[in-house]
């Protein structure tokens, strides 16, 4: 057989970090290698009881046909009111489209928005699947780099030096994946007064991690009126419900562009499950104010938060940042950069995390794909006793390299 030419779309795309990470340790577990995973952003809890008779009744009931394609009229009107309840917008439920978890959302929005050339400014650290949605839509990515000591987030100074005639977007989550970082109600709006000078950019607010923060209530972006009919607010029911499994994202956006993603998502993928879509319904009722599912989910997020960040920051050469929000560590390790085990140097993140995959058996994921290769990411969406053990192996593996 000749050999298949792919596209140059598909060969020049990387492949997802995370979920190559992910499918290594899977790989590993099943040689009967007891590996503790701290790849993958998710979290360790069930689905909460409603959602789940939510899904059960749909198929009881049937509701197995094809979904309408933005989202059934009863989710759209339940994001509708999660907005207003939870963060004080006003949305219509034309406003919103439902889509296959909050990745396919945001790369319906790219391919909406983006032609051949146009720039879309991403802040470093950045979630390792938007550069690559950008690429696949045609886009060009132009990163902003931050520092740790700035907390990994970028100030109107840098804004507004990235942006040129060609920036068609702007994408950021808050709280930020990988790093944690929030951004508070003054940064933000530090930000919406470059966005004002430059009415053109359309602003992608990723708040997937919106319950899961630790010192504030979540600050949208969608409260800077000023910006709605530019604004695309991402979010979904995999994180703050931890129903990764069901795949349910969404945007609220302006219709145009509400409108053009049905367009795409119709061609494409059509709507989204019934019964998953059911069971998003029954979630959206809830919230931490509410829930106390859902507050006690985020109750132990912070418990290990702090008890992580006290093992992680107790070895040797590790740099640190509190993270306010998320639940991941994005520690600077630099330090071990250039040393050896014996066989091999470590020379960057990824070098790095092979090592404490092979030698630790812990599975991280390296800062390149994310925009910062001075780092490592470490999800802590485990259990206590994974993360004691991890942290232990961890500084046992960091200690042998000289
Ligand atoms: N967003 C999660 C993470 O960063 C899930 C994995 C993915 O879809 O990339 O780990």
């Amino acid at each position: 057989m000749e050999t298949i030419l792919l596209s140059q779309r598909v060969v020049n795309m990387a492949e997802s970090a995370t979920l190559k990470m992910t499918e290594k340790s899977r790989e590993l577990k099943a040689q009967g290698i007891d590996i503790i995973s701290l790849s993958i952003g998710e979290p360790d809890f069930n689905t909460p009881e409603n959602a789940k008779q939510g899904g059960i009744a749909a198929i009881n009931n049937n509701d197995t046909h094809y979904p309408p394609v933005p989202g059934t009229a009863a989710l759209r009107k339940a994001i509708a009111e999660k907005l207003r309840r939870d963060n004080g917008l006003d949305y219509a439920d034309t406003n919103i489209i439902v889509s296959n978890g909050a990745k396919q959302a945001i790369t319906n929005t790219f391919l909406a928005i983006l032609d051949k050339g146009d720039e879309v400014i991403i802040p470093a650290p950045f979630w390792v699947s938007y550069p690559e949605m950008v690429k696949l839509a045609d886009g060009t990515p132009v990163f902003i780099k931050t520092t740790a000591e700035q907390h990994f987030k970028i100030n109107a100074k840098q804004l507004e030096e990235a942006i040129t005639p060609n920036t068609k977007a702007f994408i950021f989550s808050t709280p930020c994946n990988p790093s944690g970082s929030v951004y508070t109600k003054e940064e933000l709006a530090a930000l919406v007064e470059v966005f004002k000078k430059h009415p053109r950019v359309i602003i992608i607010s990723d708040e997937i991690y919106e319950f899961i923060q630790y010192e504030h209530k979540h600050e949208s972006m969608g409260q800077f009126t000023e910006l709605k009919d530019r604004l695309v607010i991402v979010n979904g029911v995999a994180k703050g419900y931890a129903m990764t499994g069901w795949r349910i994202g969404y945007i609220a956006a302006p219709k145009a562009i509400v409108s053009a993603c049905n367009k795409i998502q119709g061609q494409y993928t059509s709507g989204i499950c019934t019964i998953a879509q059911a069971a998003a319904l029954e979630a959206m009722k809830l919230s931490p104010e509410n829930s106390e599912e859902v507050n006690n989910m985020i109750k132990a997020f912070r418990h290990r938060r702090d008890m992580f960040y006290e093992l992680l920051t107790a070895i040797p050469g590790i740099k640190l940042n509190m993270p306010a929000g998320a639940f991941y560590m994005f520690p600077e390790v630099t330090y071990y950069y250039g040393k050896s085990d014996g066989e091999n140097v470590i020379k960057n993140s990824d070098d790095l995390c092979m090592y404490l995959l092979y030698n630790a058996h812990v599975a991280c994921v390296a800062g390149g794909p994310f925009g910062n290769d001075d780092c490592i990411r470490l999800s802590y969406a485990t259990s206590e006793d994974k993360l004691i053990e991890a942290a232990r192996r961890i500084k046992e593996a960091l200690e042998k390299l000289k």
